[in-house]
């Protein structure tokens, strides 16, 4: 069993031996891998067989904790070694994922951009434990982008919404309140248009509204931390 700093962790069952990452970028690009130990199939087991890394682990263990490819099972076992593994190996299976959301949080990149990486409509994934913390200074520094007209409104409609839904963020203690208001109200453009549709028509009415006096006010509001 490998023990040099690039083995690869199976995020299942924290085995170091793999041949390679289990997900390239993400958890969309499996490497197909089959863990030797047990026995999980990267993108097949969890995007297939729809298994959370949890749940296989869990039905493993239940099962007997049999090795997939016994020839590699070493003399001495240390499950409780091994299994310490584990979060690392979820952490770096998420690692790229954690900078493209820090990244969406200060909107240096796109939801388009953002989409090629993860389901945007979808929740962050159950095994997922790292949130990516957003503070006022986060809420202020895009309001001040839609100030420049880097961003529009609408991308800032967009921003709110996944921040508020997907998941993938918490706010942080002192603003758990004030920073949620905001978001709100940036966000309500989406709730009066349907956009599956393809249907702006009400939107459009709405673009606009958010003046730079409106975003001066939301920046104050959380400068202050008062409601608006
Ligand atoms: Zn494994």
């Amino acid at each position: 069993m490998s023990k040099d700093e690039n083995s690869y962790i199976c995020p299942v069952c924290g085995y170091d031996g793999l041949g390679e990452p289990p997900y390239n970028r993400d958890l969309s690009y499996p490497s197909y891998e089959i863990c030797s130990c047990c026995g999980f199939e990267y993108g097949f087991d969890d995007q297939d067989q729809d298994y959370s890394f949890k749940e296989y682990r869990d039905k493993w263990i239940k099962d007997g904790m049999k090795w997939f490819n016994p020839s590699k099972k070493p003399d001495t076992l240390d499950y409780k070694k091994q299994f310490s593994n584990i979060e690392k190996a979820i952490f770096m299976a998420n690692a790229n994922i954690i900078q493209m959301i820090k990244q969406y949080r200060d909107l240096t990149i796109s939801l388009e951009e953002l989409s090629k990486v993860i389901d945007v409509n979808s929740f962050a994934p159950p095994d997922y434990s790292y949130s990516v913390i957003i503070c006022k200074e986060h809420v202020i520094n895009v309001l001040e982008k839609n100030k420049r007209e880097e961003v529009s409104e609408l991308d800032l409609a967009r921003w709110a919404k996944f921040i508020m839904f997907s998941e993938w963020y918490d706010y942080c203690e002192e603003n758990s309140e004030l920073i949620p208001s905001v978001l709100a109200e940036l966000e309500a453009p989406l709730l009066w248009s349907n956009y599956a549709d393809g249907d702006c028509g009400e939107l459009k009415e709405f673009m606009g509204k958010l003046s730079p006096e409106k975003a001066d006010s939301y920046i104050n509001a959380l400068r202050n931390n008062t409601e608006s």
